[in-house]
């Protein structure tokens, strides 16, 4: 997803919370997220995700994509995009006796659930911030219980999520840089080449006991070294 500049978006109906205001809300592990997903739903995990389950896992990165996604082409981005796996009653991939087996090192958009994010562009700053809000989780049909309350802060730091929030950033400007090199390749052997590497560069080539934002930045340095030319201004004008 991109980021947006709040000053562009119009009839945005999110309400957004801020770190400290609180919600209502306690799982009662009616599996209504992680069932009946239809497939248009189905969660796509970034690198983050498959580090964090690697890392709980105890797998590699190349064993959780095979085990556990479904590669599939975006059509616009061109990119590799990670489909979560589901099982053929339409319940994920992840989850055995209604329990989830990545539960504290679970894909990002699982662990806020039920709160939501976009980034937006601080224009003092010049850096993209998350804003949260939260879902309308009764129309989704989750059967929660609203006899905890917790603040934004304290649901983030429950499943670790800020730690990850500078590789979020990096995953999407690897995702650009990548897509800029796909639209830039002329021939299909070349597309089929470039999308190889994008593969290896945004999912693969991490090893999961070393940390995450360094690899992240390595990767994208990589990337953006193949065509310097559309990355750099090379006239240092
Ligand atoms: S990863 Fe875990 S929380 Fe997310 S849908 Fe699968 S079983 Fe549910």
């Amino acid at each position: 997803m991109q980021p947006l500049n709040k000053k562009h978006v119009k009839n945005l109906d999110q309400n957004f919370i801020k770190k400290d205001q609180s919600f209502k809300y306690r799982c009662t592990q009616c599996g209504e997220w992680c069932r009946n997903k239809p497939l248009e739903d189905r969660i796509l995990l970034s690198t983050v995700d498959i580090y964090r389950a690697a890392g709980m896992l105890e797998l590699e990165m190349q064993d959780v994509i095979s085990r556990y996604c479904d590669m599939v082409p975006g059509k616009e981005s061109m990119l590799p995009l990670m489909l979560m796996k589901q099982r053929l009653d339409g319940s994920c991939i992840f989850l055995r006796k209604g329990k989830c087996t990545v539960q504290d090192n679970k894909p990002l958009v699982c662990a806020l659930y039920p709160l939501g994010r976009m980034e937006f562009l601080n224009e003092e700053t010049g850096e993209y911030d998350f804003h949260y809000y939260l879902k309308d989780f009764r129309k989704e049909g989750c059967h929660a219980a609203e006899d905890e309350e917790w603040t934004v802060q304290q649901w983030l730091d429950r499943f670790n999520v800020e730690p990850y929030d500078d590789c979020v950033k990096l995953y999407r400007e690897l995702g650009a840089a990548c897509s800029k090199l796909m639209h830039s390749c002329d021939t299909d052997e070349e597309k089929r080449e470039m999308f190889g590497t994008s593969f290896y560069m945004m999912f693969v080539k991490y090893d999961r006991k070393q940390p995450l934002k360094e690899q992240m930045a390595l990767n994208l340095a990589f990337v953006r070294s193949l065509k310097p030319s559309l990355f750099f201004n090379l006239a240092g004008n």
